[in-house]
């Protein structure tokens, strides 16, 4: 079995992806929704605010409304989407999210400290957390009835509160929970590049004892973190992590077969 994440990205082939995906077996997918939920909240007039905290990460400010747009656009539109496609590719899908039967449970993280023109300032207000605990149970029992679990955010306080969480980081979590050999982590690049404007700058291994390097040198913005996971997932047991191209017609198996970068 292995677990794989798709990222939320406008650019993501859904259809080639999910296509490729119903053509294995075992599998634990979670996806996110990040272009969507930019799209839908800035319609509705809560626009999306990207913060960089003082280590240099970057993340959504999540207030209480953004919990409540996450809420529709996740496990509503995006979640509803996959496993619609899914089903209509006879795989039979389950949709459901880290809250519902406290499926990633965290701790919740109130308050960040960001940067902000220099500065370091205190945001209050935020309903975010780290996943600390993937209760296996409900996976477990739609693997073994014959469901696909398509596991989406938003995860769940230890106080039964839903809150937002990082997708790749959580996915990390689920890999390790199920002690996978594979984490695959699919966004719309071809993996960490040397330069983020040449596609051909990819980098093929890392060695995850070099990974901090590779975040200080070549990691901008977003992948700052999916490196993080993908160093918290190999230290919690996961094998390898696959960070791949889901823009491409058979993104998964193209990294099955070599394509992206591979951390070991
Ligand atoms: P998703 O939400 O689809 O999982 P992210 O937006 O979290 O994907 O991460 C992918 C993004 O990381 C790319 O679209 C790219 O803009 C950015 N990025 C920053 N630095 C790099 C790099 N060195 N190589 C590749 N992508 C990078």
């Amino acid at each position: 079995m292995f677990v794989i994440k798709i990222g939320g990205s406008e650019k993501i082939n859904y259809e080639g992806f999910l296509e490729d995906l119903a053509g294995y077996d075992e599998w634990i997918l979670l996806h996110g929704g990040s272009h969507q939920l930019d799209k839908i909240s800035t319609e509705l007039g809560h626009p999306p605010r990207i913060v960089e905290s003082v280590s240099g990460y970057q993340s959504r400010f999540t207030d209480k409304q953004t919990v409540e747009l996450i809420n529709m656009v996740y496990p509503g539109k995006m979640n509803t989407f996959i496993v619609e496609k899914l089903q209509s590719l006879g795989v039979n899908a389950f949709g459901l999210s880290g809250l519902d039967g406290r499926v990633l449970e965290c701790k919740r993280k109130s308050t960040l400290k960001i940067k902000k023109d220099g500065k370091r300032v205190i945001l209050r207000g935020e309903h975010s957390g780290i996943v600390k605990k993937v209760n296996r149970k409900p996976l477990e029992m739609l693997i073994d009835a014959g469901y696909k679990p398509v596991l989406t955010i938003p995860a769940v306080t230890f106080e039964g509160v839903a809150v937002n969480v990082d997708g790749d980081r959580a996915a990390a979590k689920v890999a390790q929970a199920f002690s996978v050999d594979k984490l695959f982590l699919l966004s719309d690049v071809p993996g960490l590049l040397k330069d983020i404007n040449n596609g051909n700058s990819l980098i093929e291994n890392i060695d995850q004892e070099n990974i901090d390097n590779y975040i200080d040198e070549f990691a901008k913005g977003r992948m700052k973190t999916k490196l993080l996971a993908a160093k918290e997932a190999i230290s919690g047991g996961v094998g390898s992590v696959i960070l791949g191209d889901g823009t491409k017609k058979n993104p998964l198996t193209e990294c099955m077969t070599g394509s992206g970068t591979k951390i070991t």
